[in-house]
């Protein structure tokens, strides 16, 4: 156990923000990770060495994970050595909810601050809007209004850095012509088979760091990378898994990765991921992947081909695919 907690200090398994603290390069996703993502949790910080939570308030699982970082912390995990992701639903995207709905997080968390507060998505829904949303459920946002709010909360030091997620260009450069505190992270669907290059691109531009997530392609209905030919034969040369392969190929872009699993071996496989790279000759191969595809579109989330206001795929990424 002490050895984990050792190993995890290396420099190389983290990255810098823009605000000058650090995000760990490997964390452990939570979505979909069924009744005891307590157990996930756990195992990741205490007999993997994780560092990193990432969730969100929209998994409903917030009051497990906070039980297994409980369990953590009394197995010796120190608060300030843990970096907790949670990400604001877009119910709660107007500045009247952004405060109750971070209240919500750290009481179910059972934390008294977060490391990273993220717009989950850049669109504001009404509470209990179908999925695909009806006429009416898709609201006007306040984009700039929601902003102040996370701002407000990093100045009390509720939050220590606040990003976004599933942005465009488009959405970017708005959020940056009013934003007093930059968006430390962006949170973006990630892996070789959806490189993702024109958002990894403005992002570094602007200092942004970005988190890889379904770095391995994604759970039902995903895309199954980990039977991709091109990976298992980079897997097979360097004796690696595919998963390690997956997420080296994400931390060697410069990203972090949040892949999830709720498996304890594959938990330790999956942060296997230090003190060796993949050579140059392949890591290239890897981003030469064909039928560039996003596994996470949006689709059934937003969109309402008759009613709008979001009526199509490119309408939810402003048409930048
Ligand atoms: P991942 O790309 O992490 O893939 C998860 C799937 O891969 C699961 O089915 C898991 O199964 C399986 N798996 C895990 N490790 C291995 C391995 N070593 N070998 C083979 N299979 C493996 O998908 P996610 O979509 O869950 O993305 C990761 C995280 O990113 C999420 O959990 C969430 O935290 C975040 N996310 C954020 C989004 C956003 O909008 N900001 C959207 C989507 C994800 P098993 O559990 O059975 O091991």
């Amino acid at each position: 156990m002490a050895q984990a907690a050792m190993t995890v200090q290396d420099e190389e398994h983290y990255f810098t923000l823009v605000s000058g603290h650090r995000i760990p390069a490997v964390g452990l996703g939570t979505w979909r990770s069924g009744s005891w993502p307590d157990d996930s949790v756990f195992t990741a910080i205490v007999e993997a060495g994780y560092r990193h939570i990432d969730t969100a308030a929209e998994y409903g699982v917030h009051e497990q994970v906070g039980f297994g970082l409980q369990a953590a912390m009394k197995a010796g995990i120190r608060r300030e050595d843990l970096f907790i992701t949670t990400k604001l639903w877009c119910s709660d995207l107007s500045p009247d909810r952004v405060r109750i709905a971070l209240n919500n997080a750290l009481q179910e968390l059972q934390v008294d601050y977060l490391d990273l507060f993220l717009i989950h998505w850049p669109f504001h829904l009404k509470e209990g809007a179908s999925r695909p949303p009806k006429e009416g459920e898709v609201l006007e946002l306040d984009m700039e209004g929601v902003w102040r709010e996370m701002e407000k909360l990093v100045k009390e030091n509720l939050v220590r850095d606040i990003g976004i997620s599933n942005f465009t260009v488009k959405k970017l450069d708005n959020l940056l012509r009013f934003a007093q505190t930059m968006p430390s992270v962006c949170q973006m669907e990630m892996h070789p088979g959806w490189r993702n290059d024109k958002m990894l691109e403005a992002c570094r531009k602007n200092g942004i760091h970005v988190t890889a997530y379904s770095p391995l392609g994604s759970s039902e209905g995903g895309r199954d990378l980990i039977h991709d030919e091109a990976i298992e034969r980079v897997a097979k040369k360097l004796k690696k898994t595919p998963g390690q392969i997956l997420v080296r190929w994400a931390i060697q872009r410069g990203t972090s990765a949040i892949p999830k699993s709720t498996h304890s071996e594959r938990i330790k496989e999956n942060i296997g991921v230090f003190g060796w790279e993949i050579p140059n000759e392949d890591f290239e191969a890897l981003c030469r992947i064909p039928n560039q595809k996003r596994v996470l579109s949006g689709e059934d989330l937003f969109v309402n081909k008759e009613a709008g206001p979001l009526r199509s795929v490119a309408d939810v990424w402003d048409h930048e695919d």
